[in-house]
């Protein structure tokens, strides 16, 4: 019988991550149908996977799931929370340092894999926060890859962790300006940049403690891929390689091939469908389809902070009185303002007096999973204003729509900064969940952004954002570009070591 070469896989337990593994997955088994891919992960997450890939047509038979036993409450977490999505925030670093326990289970697993007759392990790619996979996979003799999200964005929030103390940061003022090891001298850092637990980092909160572990050494690799694209991030490409002095593999953007491929009708959300993530949707996509065909072009605002992120209530105040003054057309997902439960169902006091009424005309205010894909590719979609999770970002930029920032963690800040320094594709209207916004400033952006002047600031953003959304598709289309030698080197190379 004929062998595949197989590839294990190993993502940390948030929405954002196993998408990204899950499709990476899809592309090296579409790219060459001989190898097969070992997803493994915790029961509940590897079921979630199972229903994503249910709901994509014609699962490839390549595509293996493997749950690792996981008992949440071993690890100080409430039943059954496996998933950053189901945890309070809060709760995130007890997931974190919980990736440890995984050690064992997945050397068992793997040598069950290298011992039996079938497909012969070729490497491994792991997730930043599976810090061990590197000594699991040593111990076989395969290689482990590093899978990161954007160039610029991981590499700065890697780097910042790691030298905050030799860092030349002032707190406030005009003279905050620091750089960066790896990233030009030129390109300079803002201390107001920084996540509020970064900036902490001195405090003892556990995410602190956990930044200086993770900061203080850098587990061992054979090389780096990058659900990036490099002609659009080429300082982030620069800086991957400076910084990790290893192969690296930009093999993004690991969104549907279906945003990326030129749409020669009007209605180019047609075909795209949300669903493949697996979640309940919070409104009928039917609806939402024709609410934006009833807009004009590039006219609507739409407002997401990912799949785990949310504002405070006083902010989320301020949006919506600021959203109402500019009188934009919006849709806007909500989740619980920080201090609520996650899973908390919809409270009118989140929002001013009588908001959801008077804008019934103006905006769709939808309270659980949006069907973003189809949103970002329909035509009447203006803008969206974002934390910037790199998933967001990329489906973006494959429709050529520019961003308004709000970075509320992680990494967001710094691609945050790459959209509107590096880019000019987005302008930041805020940061972090603890900062004072107003309504005046909201409303400012939103019409700044979606206005249509020719020459506007708006106007350029567009532009801009359009030749990203070429540069992105030139890298697929035909079979060549970038992405496919990408994918072949690495691809031969993880088999002929
Ligand atoms: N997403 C969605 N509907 C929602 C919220 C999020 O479809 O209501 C999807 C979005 O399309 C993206 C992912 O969830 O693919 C969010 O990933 P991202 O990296 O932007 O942010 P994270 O959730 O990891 O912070």
């Amino acid at each position: 019988m004929e062998q595949n070469k197989h590839i294990i896989m190993f993502p940390f337990m948030a929405h954002g991550h196993l998408t990204r593994f899950l499709e990476l997955a899809y592309r090296i088994v579409h790219h060459d149908p001989s190898f097969t891919i070992t997803i493994v992960n915790t029961p509940l997450n590897i079921n979630s996977l199972r229903s994503a890939i249910a709901n994509r047509p014609s699962p490839p038979s390549q595509i293996h799931l493997k749950p690792i036993p996981f008992n949440s409450t071993d690890h100080g977490l409430p039943l059954h929370s496996e998933n950053t999505n189901n945890i309070h925030p809060s709760q995130i670093p007890l997931l974190i340092k919980a990736c440890t326990s995984f050690e064992a289970p997945f050397h068992q697993f793997i040598s069950e894999v290298v011992s039996s007759e079938r497909n012969p392990l070729v490497c491994m790619v792991s997730d930043g926060f599976m810090r061990w996979a590197g000594d699991v996979a040593k111990s076989f003799g395969v290689f482990n890859y590093l899978f990161l999200s954007g160039a610029y964005g991981s590499v700065a929030a890697i780097s910042v962790a790691r030298n905050l103390p030799y860092l030349n940061m002032v707190d406030g003022g005009t003279h905050d300006e620091f750089s960066v090891p790896s990233f030009p001298e030129t390109c300079r850092f803002r201390h107001i940049e920084l996540t509020p637990r970064i900036r902490a980092l001195n405090g003892d909160d556990e995410f602190a403690k956990l930044f200086k572990q993770g900061g203080s050494s850098l587990p061992e690799y054979n090389g780096v891929l990058c659900n990036t694209v490099k002609e659009i991030e080429p300082l982030g490409f620069e800086v991957v390689q400076n910084y990790f002095k290893l192969p690296v593999w930009c093999v993004g953007p690991l969104i549907p091939i279906k945003l990326l491929i030129k749409n020669t009708g009007s209605d180019t959300s047609k075909g795209i469908t949300s669903q493949r993530s697996g979640k309940k949707l919070g409104i009928d996509p039917r609806y939402c389809m024709e609410w934006l065909d009833s807009h004009p072009t590039r006219s609507v605002l739409y407002i997401s902070f990912g799949s785990e992120n949310t504002i405070s209530k006083t902010q989320m105040m301020e949006l919506a009185k600021g959203l109402e003054e500019s009188q934009k057309p919006f849709i806007w997902v909500i989740r619980p303002p920080i201090g609520f439960d996650p899973k908390s169902d919809f409270q009118p006091e989140w929002l001013p007096s009588g908001f959801v009424d008077r804008v019934a005309k103006q905006g769709l205010v939808v309270t659980g999973w949006a069907p973003q894909l189809e949103i970002l590719c329909h035509w009447s979609t203006g803008a969206f204003l974002s934390h910037c999770g790199w998933n967001s970002v990329l489906e973006s930029l494959s429709q050529g729509v520019p961003m308004i920032g709000w970075p509320l963690g992680a990494e967001q800040g710094y691609n945050a900064k790459m959209l509107a320094e590096e880019m000019g594709i987005s302008v930041v209207l805020a940061r972090w969940a603890d900062t004072r916004i107003t309504k005046e400033e909201v409303s400012r952006v939103i019409n700044m952004v979606l206005d249509k002047s020719e020459g506007g600031k708006g106007d350029v953003m567009r532009k801009k954002a359009s030749e990203v959304r070429e540069l992105m598709r030139a890298t697929i289309e035909n079979n060549k570009g970038s992405y496919y030698n990408a994918m072949n080197d690495f691809l031969t190379r993880c088999v002929s070591i």
